[in-house]
């Protein structure tokens, strides 16, 4: 269902975010030109730096490398592959969000993935627990596709698109808001590049086959995404428990008037609950191993009061689990109650079972947090 809405009618009810997943696509950083507009990424970087100022937590997902790469490499007599172009523009790129933050005095952070790190459990968990190490630090991570690794014949390495990744990312470290910044200022009625009479839609409460025949258009030309990757990119985050607005990145403060609530582009409003629908995600797919087996206070304290899973109340660990798996959590009546990714492989778990939290440093000479499961990455059965 949509609704072709523009202004404050499109935007009712838009709730104010805390945590902003803003991507910014190759077409919008190049100000499509065949280099990366520095007055385009100077606007960008100023109004993430306004969000931070304002306390709310900002990812940067980022396309360019590629563009950059083919600019810097012009004139080159080596035929270069994608890989090799992404790997020269990607320093470049973040030469440039360096220097631009800093004038802002933030720090930003490169992190590159790829589909395999996210798809792996303890990437997953390293992925997320750096990600959101570098939010407490006050840091902005830039997060871009590991292009130079991310072979296309390797289907399962490569993500391909940004959108789709700034989908992962938003998952990854449970955003309330995913900004798509585009050239194309959101979802319309028809391709607006080529049918000027072409609406914008405000508002979609579901992306529905009517609504994803409104994306059927070609990659751009610098650009891998269309519209189509970022409906795909859209439906993976609202499934998440995010909003999702797709908007045009030259309007003016679009990303502090977004996180305000004001309406801009296309909304696409999550119906899911945040936390919960977070866990069916992550934990969709995961063979069980192992098992956990509580104490009666532990169990009380992870049913009723909503508390993670501390070494302390473990009787007994049992099977092979390694970090990062997801492990069935049972009573001492042998009810399977909980599932929940652990912190620590079956033998760090035995060694620290029953034991307060501030002694596994000391007994394993490593620590992975005070949890053996952290809440976050708990579900009740
Ligand atoms: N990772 C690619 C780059 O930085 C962009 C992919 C995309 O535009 O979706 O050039």
């Amino acid at each position: 269902m949509t609704e072709k809405k523009t202004g404050a009618d499109g935007g009712a009810n838009r709730r104010a975010y805390g945590r902003v997943v803003a991507k910014f696509g190759t077409n919008l950083l190049t100000a499509g030109t065949d280099q990366l507009d520095i007055e385009t990424m100077t606007e960008l970087v100023r109004q993430v730096a306004a969000l931070r100022e304002r306390g709310v937590d900002v990812i940067v997902v980022t396309s360019g490398s590629i563009a950059a790469g083919r600019h810097r490499l012009a004139g080159s007599k080596y035929e270069t592959s994608r890989q090799v172009l992404a790997s020269v523009g990607q320093s470049h790129l973040m030469h440039i969000y360096d220097g631009l933050f800093a004038a802002h005095d933030l720090v930003a952070a490169q992190t590159l993935l790829t589909r395999r790190d996210l798809a792996d459990r303890v990437g997953y968990l390293n992925a997320r627990n750096t990600l959101l190490a570098l939010l407490d630090l006050g840091a902005v991570p830039v997060v871009n596709e590991n292009d130079a690794v991310a072979l296309d014949e390797i289907e399962d390495v490569r993500i391909g698109d940004n959108d789709n990744l700034s989908a992962l990312v938003t998952n990854l470290i449970d955003a309330d808001l995913l900004a798509i910044l585009t050239d194309t200022g959101g979802l319309h009625t028809a391709d607006p590049r080529r049918e000027p009479d072409a609406e914008l839609i405000s508002l979609v409460e579901a992306i529905t086959p009517e609504v994803e025949a409104l994306a059927d258009d070609a990659s751009t030309p610098h650009g891998v995404g269309g519209m189509i990757t970022k409906l795909q990119a859209a439906k993976l985050a609202i499934a998440g428990g995010a909003d999702v607005v797709i908007a045009g990145g030259h309007e003016g403060n679009l990303l502090e008037r977004l996180v305000g609530g004001e309406p801009a582009g296309t909304l696409f409003r999550s119906s899911a609950d945040r936390v919960e629908s977070r866990k069916r995600w992550m934990l969709a797919g995961l063979a069980a191993r192992g098992k956990i087996v509580v104490d009666a206070g532990a169990a009380e304290a992870l049913t009723a009061r909503g508390k993670s899973l501390l070494p302390a109340g473990v009787r007994e660990v049992s099977g092979s689990f390694d970090r990062g798996d997801t492990v069935p959590i049972y009573d001492q009546d042998g009810h399977r109650f909980a599932i929940g990714i652990t912190n620590y492989g079956r033998g760090d778990a035995e060694r620290i079972c029953g034991m307060r939290s501030d002694r596994i440093a000391e007994v394993l000479g490593h620590e992975y947090g005070e949890e053996l499961v952290h809440r976050n990455n708990l579900v009740l059965l």
